[in-house]
């Protein structure tokens, strides 16, 4: 089995983390993607949606792309979300599964401050989608994670869960920004979490 997991925050999941996910399943003939939102993101604040929240937009929005799953080991286990720790019990519970972990370009240039990245550039491939206005630079990173990076052009969305939330506070549309039933979420649940966010 050829599994991508899609990790992030998903504060809250828009229509470029669904799009990066496709263009990779596409790119590398993946049988699966798993959608794995983070508990708390090592490099970043905290989510301004609960895990619970977060989880159901993103069970919302693969809606039924039959090859697109969710995946809540990081929200079990709690605590900070080192991938490096997710991907070693992965590697454990599936052992014949081949993984790559998709991650856009900006978050590329952050590899070399993982924690224990050349420990899990031995446990997974990163995919790499490109991101408008980061360019893959492969130049400042340790051979070993370099060699385990596959790149694929993707259609450019300028657009983040922090433009999302910026919307929604100052109450501004986000239809189509996101699939349609995690917009009707957000109307029906008001915008009250997207306030807790420190990230804007
Ligand atoms: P925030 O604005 O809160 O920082 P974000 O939009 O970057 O959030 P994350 O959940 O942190 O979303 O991102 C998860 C993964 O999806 C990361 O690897 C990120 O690079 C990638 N990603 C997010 N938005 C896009 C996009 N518009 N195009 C390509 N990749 C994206």
């Amino acid at each position: 089995m050829k599994i991508g997991i899609m990790g992030g925050t998903f504060d809250p999941i828009h229509i470029g983390h669904l799009v990066a996910a496709e263009t990779v399943r596409e790119g590398l003939g993946l049988d699966e993607v798993w959608f794995m939102p983070s508990h708390i993101p090592p490099h970043k604040a905290e989510a301004g949606f609960s895990g619970e929240e977060r989880m159901h937009m993103v069970e919302l929005a693969i809606g039924t792309q039959p090859a697109f799953r969710t995946l809540d080991i990081e929200l079990r286990r709690g605590g900070v979300s080192y991938t490096v720790d997710t991907m070693s019990e992965l590697a454990g519970k599936y052992p014949d599964a081949r993984f790559h972990f998709i991650i856009g370009t900006d978050m590329v240039n952050y590899l070399p401050k993982w924690e224990r990245i050349e420990e899990l550039a031995g446990l997974t491939r990163f995919a790499a989608v490109g991101r408008a206005g980061y360019e893959l630079d492969k130049e400042h990173l340790p051979a070993a994670v370099a060699e385990v990076i596959d790149y694929f052009d993707m259609p450019q969305l300028e657009l983040s869960s922090t433009e999302i939330r910026g919307r929604l506070k100052k109450g501004r549309s986000t239809r189509y920004l996101v699939p349609e039933k995690v917009h009707d979420y957000l109307q029906r649940s008001g915008s009250h979490a997207a306030y807790a966010g420190t990230t804007d």
